[in-house]
């Protein structure tokens, strides 16, 4: 028989803890909005606890979508229940997911509190957050270092309080498949109350064993899985949404499950996902890598020509690859414009239209071929993107074999226009230093790369830079037809990034589970 799990979604809580990836409330929602499209079942907006942007962030998420349930971290305190539900009240479906740490180490060095005291914890939690809401999950921290026995109590007690999913943790990312499987069972023969509640997975992937934990778990009765897309979180990461549910999706006919996920949104929205927090996704990563449908042998080509199943165990269209995009051209008019956006998740205003119009003909002009990933890049730059602190207006730079590179800049800081030039050892060196200037910033730029977002030379390049500043770190993310510019656009990306940490600091620095 062929049983559901639930595809609980953290990238805007766990996946935003990644070093750098901090994104915007606008490219929250944004996300949110995609991630719904999708199918995916849950969506764990935030930690309101952690700031007011986050609360203001999950509140706006739990307002906006109609189907997804949204869930906000809280750990178990009033105090973090009363934020999670403040944020996630208006919601269609509004779930709090509450947790304590359940490991020895963690009760003796964090916590400082002994077994009894963090059961009594738990079912505090669980009950308060029951007053507020039938949909409360709750999370034993480190369970997969915990003492078996010890986690069927607090999941007992859990549940006897109003839990109706209970998740097991594997946070420090330290399982083994069959020994994470032996424990699901384990505690699925041995808390008495178990059916009546969810059991859920969340997996870390230090080991590189997430998704294999994760569907081991799911073999062994796990029916929710907790992931992000591109596996993107703290440290290594967590378990990749898209190859859990290629996983579920190809080898139903062993695994005996399956998910309500629409495969054919996984590529744009890791696409999205990789646009909007900065954060590459590496060419050989499965499914979704550059790579992962790229046939490069010889014979293989040949054998896929006259078959495609002699090596290829997905078709790439199914996760919304295909070689015969839809795309638009100089020619194309508002109207198709409007339409496409609206099928790629984009309802926009009038102005909002106008103005991406306006570039998309730009673009046009210089490339033959508008696709997806041109429009994605061109909102969120001109629309997502807007609450930000410093705008690029003009770039100006003259470079060669006998001149000393030179940019002048024209910046708008606060709806206030300043301009400056300056010099450096490149272009982008001197757009830079002018850009530091005018900003009156200071950070340091700690990685710079370039990359095509599409195939052929008239491709725009996108670029990506790491920067910090005073302890904090920020990706920024540009894409232009001209790399210049492009570098410009995810250099003043970075530092907008960065005044956003600067303006909302974390109260509460880390929520790791
Ligand atoms: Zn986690």
């Amino acid at each position: 028989m062929t049983e559901r799990v639930i595809i609980f979604d953290t990238t805007l809580r766990d996946g935003e803890q990644s070093p750098g990836a901090s994104m915007n409330s606008a490219e929250k929602l944004r996300l949110a909005v995609q991630l719904e499209k999708l199918g995916v079942d849950v969506i764990e907006a935030g930690f309101p606890a952690a700031s007011d942007g986050d609360l203001e962030a999950v509140s706006q998420i739990a307002g906006r979508l109609k189907r997804a349930e949204v869930a906000a971290l809280a750990r178990a305190t009033r105090h973090d229940i009363d934020r999670a539900w403040k944020a996630v009240q208006h919601a269609a479906s509004p779930r709090i997911h509450t947790f304590i740490a359940t490991s020895d180490i963690h009760l003796q060095y964090k916590l400082k509190m002994n077994r009894d005291e963090v059961v009594r914890a738990a079912v505090e939690a669980v009950r308060y957050a029951r007053t507020l809401t039938p949909n409360v999950e709750f999370s034993a921290e480190d369970g997969s270092r915990s003492d078996r026995d010890y986690l069927c109590r607090v999941f007992e007690a859990a549940i006897e309080a109003g839990a109706t999913t209970v998740n097991l943790p594997d946070t420090v990312g330290y399982a083994i498949p069959q020994e994470f499987a032996e424990r699901v069972r384990y505690l699925r023969s041995h808390t008495p109350n178990i059916g009546k509640a969810v059991l859920s997975v969340h997996c870390h992937n230090d080991l590189g064993l997430a998704t294999s934990n994760t569907l081991a778990a799911v073999q062994a009765g796990a029916r929710q899985a907790e992931v992000t897309i591109n596996g993107i979180g703290e440290r290594a990461g967590n378990t990749s949404l898209e190859e859990v549910v290629m996983a579920l999706h190809t080898r139903g006919d062993y695994l005996s499950a399956k998910t309500s996920i629409r495969t054919e949104f996984i590529h744009p929205t890791s696409r999205l996902v990789s646009m909007v927090t900065g954060m590459l996704v590496q060419a050989n990563k499965a499914i979704v890598g550059a790579n992962a449908f790229a046939h490069e042998a010889g014979i293989h080509q040949d054998g896929i020509l006259k078959n495609p199943m002699t090596y290829e165990i997905m078709r790439p269209e199914t996760i919304g690859l295909s070689a015969t995009k839809l795309v638009l051209g100089k020619h194309s008019g508002r109207h198709a414009l409007r339409s496409h956006l609206k099928d790629l998740g984009y309802d926009l205003s009038d102005d909002e239209l106008n103005l991406v119009f306006t570039k998309f003909k730009e673009l046009a002009d210089k490339k033959k071929h508008v696709v997806d990933e041109d429009l994605e890049a061109i909102v969120t730059e001109g629309i997502l993107r807007t609450a930000d602190v410093f705008k690029l207006d003009y770039l100006h730079v003259t470079a060669g074999t006998t001149v000393l590179p030179m940019a002048s800049v024209r910046l708008n800081i606060n709806g206030r226009p300043a301009q400056d030039a300056g010099y450096g050892n490149g272009p982008i060196d001197a757009a830079f230093n002018t850009i530091a200037k005018l900003t009156g910033t200071a950070s340091e730029l700690l990685r710079f790369s370039v990359s095509a977002l599409t195939g052929g030379t008239d491709a725009m390049g996108e670029v990506t830079v790491r920067l910090s500043e005073n302890g904090l770190l920020a990706l920024g993310k540009g894409a232009d037809a001209d790399i210049i510019t492009a570098s410009a656009k995810a250099y003043v990306n970075g530092l907008n990034r960065l005044e956003y940490l600067k303006r909302n600091p974390l109260e509460e620095s880390s929520a790791s589970l």
